[in-house]
């Protein structure tokens, strides 16, 4: 199967992505991780990508786009794959199409996380990484056990003005992507409202239908 997951920062992408390729066996392919490894790496698209990061912002089309289009042509994505937070503007949309053509294969479904913009700042200030195996925590509504509460870390651009500076980019940058895959009949849209086990039971009949 071949997945996209869209939906504001902090809409669970993450969360879920993590859950579905577990059943779903295919290969979860997230922009940010590769560009955080990128940045810890000291790689030089680390080194482009971020100040972009940091601040809020998108990092150039040309550097994502390069990234993904390598990244789905290797053999693990022969069956598939779920790309999280891929394509985020209408440019890297169009690319991912044109690429996807040459290489004579379709998507499946996008699947649009749906989350209000008055629940996106708490749940993004809240939210910690255990370094040692990436599981994503909320320090209110899903803390981190007691034995790794003391090495949990913050992403630098969880910050409130970050989150602000990223859900202004969701709106006017990625959310026009929806349309251009509404009118090729693969969107469903979710409600990414409630707890992690309800959206993923959601998002399992989403597929379904
Ligand atoms: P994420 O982990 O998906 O929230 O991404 C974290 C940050 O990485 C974003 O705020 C952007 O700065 C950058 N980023 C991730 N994916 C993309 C993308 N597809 N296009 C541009 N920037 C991206």
């Amino acid at each position: 199967m071949r997945i996209i997951l869209v939906g504001p920062p902090g809409a669970g992408k993450g969360t879920q992505a993590a859950r579905l390729i577990d059943t779903l066996n295919i290969p979860h392919i997230s922009t940010g991780d590769m560009l955080r490894a990128a940045v810890k790496a000291g790689t030089t698209l680390g080194l482009e990508a971020q100040a972009f990061m940091t601040r809020g912002d998108l990092v150039p089309d040309e550097v994502v786009i390069g990234m993904i289009i390598e990244r789905i042509a290797a053999p693990d994505c022969s069956k598939g794959f779920m790309l999280d937070g891929f394509p985020r503007t209408a440019p890297q949309a169009a690319a991912l199409d044109e690429a996807m053509a040459a290489a004579g294969v379709t998507l499946d479904a996008v699947l649009l996380i749906e989350v209000p913009d008055s629940l996106i700042v708490e749940r993004i200030t809240g939210r910690r990484s255990d370094p040692e195996t990436g599981a994503i925590y909320h320090l209110a509504f899903n803390p981190p056990p007691a034995e790794i509460a003391d090495r949990v870390v913050q992403r630098k651009d969880d910050t409130e003005a970050a989150c602000v500076a990223r859900l202004s980019k969701y709106h006017s940058e990625t959310a026009p992507i929806v349309p251009f895959y509404e009118a090729k009949g693969l969107l469903r849209r979710v409600d990414g409202v409630g707890s992690p086990d309800a959206v993923t039971a959601r998002i399992a009949d989403a597929l379904k239908g």
